[in-house]
């Protein structure tokens, strides 16, 4: 049998793989494939982890917020902010989403390394919660717009820490390769915070980094927030500013296979809420509120894609290529960067995985492909593939490369299904052409 860890995955009295108690290959049949299925149950589970972490370990000082780049349509932020998370964009568009779903300025975030004039206009019309400044040229440009419009823009600075973590290895060093943020070895980050202060249109409210992803380990967020709360004590003896919080990024670790081991959510915040104590107790600084920016763990593990097998190619002593209706554009990641991924026969899910398989998609390159070398049930054409915790960076990465249509998105639910995106149609692809 494969090895399924997500809590919102079974496998049914059928033998079949269960997502939230819907067997997939009703859901399969019903929808169609490829298919992307979300698991709201275990969705609202984890981000209630991750508020009661902050409640337990911090006395809700503070919240998570949800990046929505993992994965990001209306419901998704609906569902997110209705659990307590704040929302964090990177674009015009993640903004408009969020705007569009309900969610109050005042509760969106916006990140990016190198925003627009527009963007930077229409988050300032919209009175984000914060604009996280990522360098010198946008502090200008952004106190520029402010003033002109009369508007102070709350804002943060990104901040590169000197802490660079993946996964299991993480390096402190004074100078990271990042197109991202303010240095803080340097000074460049001080000296961003102190010339804020000369800008009428900004205000400065808080700190943020973000060290990395899919990190497995407490160790660096531990650092992170030392360092952090270090130049957060020099803004207040230096330039005699309180700040509001320390936005401590995302990065948390899931499971793409058995390989991944992790702690679970609560012991960062545990590990992170115990050191800010220390420290500020050590300064004699109030807490600050923290922020932390979880996406691939509120929505990884809730996901899973379902294809049908086509054909199935055995070249001799090479590879077994099992063709699926789905491919880079849906699924672009293991082109991008061979990310592991775990996949199954859902309608022989009991049985045991048997047969080494490279999962091939539909596109016109010969590197769309989801997974190598991958021991899958033996397949036939016709069957239902699964590929579990697609939930982030999925959809969200998708495109219309060879004019495929993404697939639809359902949401389910105790035993019921719901789309909530509709697949594209051809008349779609056609919307904008002249
Ligand atoms: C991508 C990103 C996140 C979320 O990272 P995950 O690995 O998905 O948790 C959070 N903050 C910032 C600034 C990011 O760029």
């Amino acid at each position: 049998m494969v090895y399924i860890y997500s809590p919102c995955l079974k496998v049914n009295e059928k033998g079949h793989l269960s997502i939230s108690d819907c067997d997939t290959i009703d859901l399969a049949q019903q929808y169609g494939t490829p298919l992307y299925v979300m698991s709201e149950d275990e969705i609202r589970r984890v981000c209630r982890s991750y508020v009661e972490s902050f409640q337990e370990f911090y006395g809700g000082n503070g919240r998570p917020i949800y990046a929505s780049k993992a994965f990001c349509c209306k419901e998704m932020c609906r569902i997110v902010s209705s659990e307590g998370l704040d929302i964090e964009v990177v674009s015009g568009g993640e903004l408009y989403t969020a705007l569009k779903a309900g969610i109050s300025g005042a509760n969106i975030h916006f990140q990016g390394n190198n925003k627009s004039t527009a963007e930077l206009e229409f988050a300032l019309e919209n009175n984000v919660g914060d604009i996280v400044v990522d360098n010198f040229s946008e502090l200008e440009q952004l106190g520029k717009i402010a003033a002109e419009k009369e508007k102070v823009a709350l804002i943060s600075l990104r901040v590169k820490p000197g802490i660079d973590a993946h996964t299991h290895e993480f390096i402190r060093t004074g100078q990271i390769d990042s197109k991202f943020g303010l240095d803080l070895a340097s000074g460049e980050a001080f000296q961003a915070a102190k010339h804020s202060l000369e800008l009428p249109g900004v205000k400065l409210i808080g700190l943020h980094c973000h060290i990395g992803s899919q990190i497995m380990e407490k160790l660096p967020f531990v650092h992170a927030a030392e360092v952090m709360l270090n130049l957060y004590n020099q803004i207040k003896q230096e330039l005699g500013v309180e700040l509001d919080h320390l936005n401590l990024g995302g990065g948390f670790g899931i499971h793409y296979t058995e390989k991944d081991d992790f702690i679970p959510y609560h012991e960062y915040m545990k590990a992170v809420s115990a050191v800010i104590h220390e420290k500020c107790t050590e300064l004699g600084l109030s807490l600050p509120k923290i922020y932390i920016e979880p996406g691939r763990s509120i929505v990884g593990e809730s996901g899973i894609t379902l294809y049908t097998v086509g054909n199935i190619r055995e070249i001799l002593q090479v590879r077994n290529y099992v063709a699926i209706d789905g491919g880079m554009f849906e699924n672009p990641r293991y082109a991008l960067y061979q990310s592991d991924y775990t996949c199954l026969i859902a309608n022989k899910a009991a049985q045991p995985a048997a047969y080494t398989a490279t999962i091939a998609g539909k596109c016109c390159e010969s590197g769309d492909l989801i997974q190598e070398h991958t021991l899958i049930q033996p397949p036939e054409e016709g069957d239902i593939l699964a590929v579990l915790s697609t939930g982030a960076y999925n959809y969200s990465m998708a495109s219309n490369y060879n004019r495929n249509l993404r697939p639809p998105c359902i949401m389910v639910s105790h035993g019921q299904s719901r789309v909530i995106i509709k697949g594209e149609t051809y008349e779609d692809l056609l919307r904008n052409d002249i």
